[in-house]
């Protein structure tokens, strides 16, 4: 047997006023995707032949270019339409791209997919639990699960179990579909962490389903992408049974799941403190214990936004000549970056910082003093090698450090402060461009602030011109 596996994942913000493009796209094909998806051993000790395609796969941001989605679509078609014998297809896809022109990019591709393969083939696809997902994803897609985690630490084992499911269901010669709901509600991702209740609760119900429900393969709950205004915007429930015989077994099953989370949609919010900029400044310098962690929310790049805020370095700014130590990572300005770049380490300089494109990006004139520039370094999931996402520079503002970026990058992992040979440890409080508090900021971390600052990613969703959403839907409407 043959199996076609790749992946093509994009989270496209909708209130981000620029498109995500081909050079954005981190891309690999044929061999060089494996180690990005750990899933060959799986199909080779079944003795499945793998057919590698793409891994296209970009950081969130605006709705993909349409020209985009289909130049790296039909590269995975292509091989596709070159396998006229395949027997299945597992990819990685995400669940809230949006393309311009077209919407749902993991819609557009399962129906384009199943085109070309046609109905004998099987599909499996693996997911972000930010997925907005289609009312008939179901019709073209057989197997589908997302996360069991937000923040997201179970990327591995999503990928490993939606390729076994697939394996199962060729062994079987099973080409039965899955059981979807949508539920009329729709969250930011950092009122719904799987680390607190009512989202904590709801994920080891699945768990439960999925380990000791012999009926039942993969059972999971898509949160939705609350920045995406399409009418799929909302969360959905999917449960894939393990043989065609429990397909009434998983409708009813899929009902009550979803009767049970929508019941419990008013108790989602935020898992930590969450403070508006100002009380997010004066709390964490004068009342928790350091070092403090502070989350930008407004401005959380990994949500599609642009990554060039100021508003927390203005805040902080009002505290300059205070004995505290601040670290603000990181902040893109390609210009600030640029003029920082033309001085020697120790030089003290005039500096605007602000890429003035919004509210938010309104430029700050300080003085600055270089302390180095260095290429930051992450990895996609922990058993992938790190990588260079951007590059930095460190100025010194008073007691306030702040790192200047080349691109938008959520610093989340400890290894993207070691690429710049800082250690949040050493600071008061440090803050970072991210939502909830990711585990790596956990340990660096003693106290946790999540700001509720303004910007694409604003946490106050009822604040947004929704257009397209579906309604009614919670909380937007009181149902
Ligand atoms: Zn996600």
């Amino acid at each position: 047997m043959k199996v076609i596996i790749g992946a093509f994942a994009h989270e496209s913000n909708d209130f981000c006023p620029n498109l995500t493009t081909k050079d954005m796209f981190e891309f690999y094909e044929g061999e060089d995707i494996f180690p990005q998806l750990p899933v060959s051993d799986i199909f080779r000790d079944a003795d499945i032949e793998i057919i590698p395609s793409i891994f296209a796969v970009a950081q969130s941001y605006g709705p993909v270019e349409e020209e985009t989605f289909r130049y790296y679509e039909n590269k995975i078609l292509d091989v596709a339409r070159a396998t006229p014998d395949v027997d299945g297809i597992w990819m990685f896809c995400h669940g809230a791209m949006n393309v311009e022109n077209i919407g749902s990019g993991e819609y557009q591709l399962a129906v384009d997919l199943r085109e070309v393969v046609g109905d004998s083939c099987v599909i499996s696809f693996g997911m972000d639990l930010h997925g907005n997902i289609e009312e008939d994803f179901s019709d073209y897609v057989n197997i589908f699960r997302c996360y069991h985690t937000a923040p997201h630490t179970d990327q591995v084992d999503t990928y490993r179990r939606t390729a076994k499911a697939l394996v199962h269901y060729l062994e079987q010669g099973y080409k039965t579909k899955c059981e979807m709901r949508k539920i009329p509600m729709i969250f930011p991702g950092e009122m719904a962490a799987t680390t607190v209740d009512p989202f904590k609760g709801i994920i080891a119900r699945m768990k439960e389903i999925e380990n000791s429900d012999p009926k039942v393969m993969c059972a999971s709950t898509f949160i939705g992408f609350a920045w995406t205004d399409a009418p799929r915007t909302s969360s959905t429930v999917v449960v894939v049974p393990s043989a065609p015989e429990y397909l009434q077994y998983c409708s009813a099953l899929a009902d009550d799941l979803a009767d049970d989370i929508f019941l419990k949609r008013r108790e989602f919010d935020f898992e930590m403190l969450a403070l508006p900029p100002e009380e997010t400044v004066k709390t964490s310098l004068f009342e928790l214990t350091p070092p403090v962690c502070v989350t930008d929310m407004g401005d959380n790049p990994t949500a599609g936004t642009t990554g060039g805020s100021n508003v927390l370095l203005r805040n902080y700014l009002k505290y300059s000549d205070i004995n505290k130590k601040i670290l603000i990572v990181g902040i893109l300005d390609q210009d600030a970056f640029a003029k920082s770049l033309d001085h020697e380490v120790g030089d003290t300089f005039q500096l605007s910082i602000g890429m003035d494109i919004d509210e938010v990006t309104k430029p700050i004139e300080v003085t600055a003093t270089y302390r180095g520039h260095h290429n930051i370094y992450g990895y996609n999931i922990e058993t992938s090698p790190p990588i260079k996402r951007c590059e930095g520079v460190t100025v010194s503002i008073g007691n306030i450090d702040v790192v200047i970026t080349d691109k938008a990058y959520a610093f989340t992992q400890e290894i993207n402060f070691k690429s710049c040979k800082l250690d949040p440890r050493d600071y008061d409080v440090f803050v970072t461009k991210f939502g909830y508090i990711f585990p790596e900021l956990k340990k660096m971390g003693n106290s946790f602030i999540m700001s509720n600052t303004p910007g694409e990613s604003y946490q106050m969703i009822k604040s947004f011109d929704y257009k397209k959403i579906k309604r009614p839907i919670y909380p937007l409407d009181d149902i």
